[in-house]
């Protein structure tokens, strides 16, 4: 690992006053390991980032929108392994850049910007060989590291997971850190699934290409209905939880992610979704850079 993880404590919120009625909820804090390389991007980024190092080419090209937690996070970490980095990013050049940019191109990062038509095809074997041509042999990272290494990487988050968990909860964007969950869960364990995003139908072929199985197991759970309207949506319901959050238990959450996560979590508690004897772990998956986008003020952390 590129990093220490070992900051990746895990915080007993029954003990901090969360009601949780007979269940114990816990976050695994991997927003602690690095304030950019947030949590579980580490992970993904794993073993792409063996590859370039024991290549000839030692470089590293990947996509994601202005403000992508991918892309900070890949940044940070070609820069850290002496990696040469290339960021392909969604839509025309803005006259000023996003800070997650302007981080990414202080780190080192070259970007290049790419018309919405142009991005969409980031999937295409033709596309790629074309990139390829145009910057040399470069090791290819999808977006959000979507791809069955990604999810190998993000199983090695049950390093940091020391407690026989009965639930272990994650939110969702591309669902590569849900399958490297499931990957190395216990067949006792459910993995329940937040998605961000608004209308995600293809969930179930999604883990099947990123862990490689048939039949996805059924120790998964997918619970709809927590996107605030879709990706990177909010409202004031949202924000106000997050003040909460902070303090109440001095939980810092970024609006995109893993605030749509407690928040949906601290509502099936409430529900009793969970049956009583429940010990929950919800993966705090970082991603607190994001929250600079939000006008100043908007948040109490
Ligand atoms: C990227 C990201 C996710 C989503 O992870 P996927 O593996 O794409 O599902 C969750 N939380 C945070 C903070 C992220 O930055």
């Amino acid at each position: 690992m590129l990093f220490d993880i070992s900051p990746a404590v895990t915080e007993n919120l029954t003990d901090k006053g969360f009601p949780a009625k007979e269940r114990q909820v816990s976050v695994l804090r991997l927003d602690k390991i690095h304030p950019v390389v947030s949590g579980n991007k580490l992970f993904k980024l794993h073993y792409f980032l063996l590859e370039a190092q024991q290549s000839q080419h030692k470089t590293i090209l990947t996509f994601g929108g202005a403000y992508s937690n991918h892309l900070a996070a890949t940044a940070h970490a070609c820069s850290l392994a002496g990696l040469t980095c290339i960021g392909m990013v969604r839509g025309e050049e803005p006259a000023s850049l996003s800070h997650t940019l302007r981080q990414c191109r202080g780190e080192g990062m070259r970007l290049r910007f790419l018309s919405r038509e142009e991005y969409d095809r980031k999937e295409e074997p033709v596309f790629l060989e074309a990139l390829r041509r145009e910057y040399g042999d470069c090791t290819i990272i999808p977006e959000g590291g979507y791809h069955p290494l990604g999810a190998k990487g993000a199983a090695g988050i049950h390093q940091c997971i020391h407690d026989d968990y009965t639930h272990i909860c994650t939110a969702m964007g591309t669902a590569t850190t849900a399958a490297g969950l499931l990957l190395g869960a216990s067949p006792l364990q459910k993995i329940l699934v937040v998605p961000v995003l608004k209308g995600m139908h293809d969930f179930n072929e999604r883990i099947r290409y990123l862990t490689g199985n048939a039949t996805p197991s059924a120790g998964l759970e997918w619970i709809d209905g927590y996107h605030f309207g879709g990706y990177a949506k909010k409202n004031d319901e949202l924000l106000r939880f997050m003040n909460q959050a902070w303090e109440q238990y001095q939980l810092p959450l970024d609006f995109v992610y893993s605030a749509k996560l407690f928040y949906a979590v601290t509502d099936l508690v409430q529900q009793n979704y969970f049956p009583a004897g429940s010990r929950i772990l919800c993966v705090h998956t970082g991603g607190l850079q994001g929250n600079e986008s939000l006008p100043p003020n908007t948040l109490t952390y």
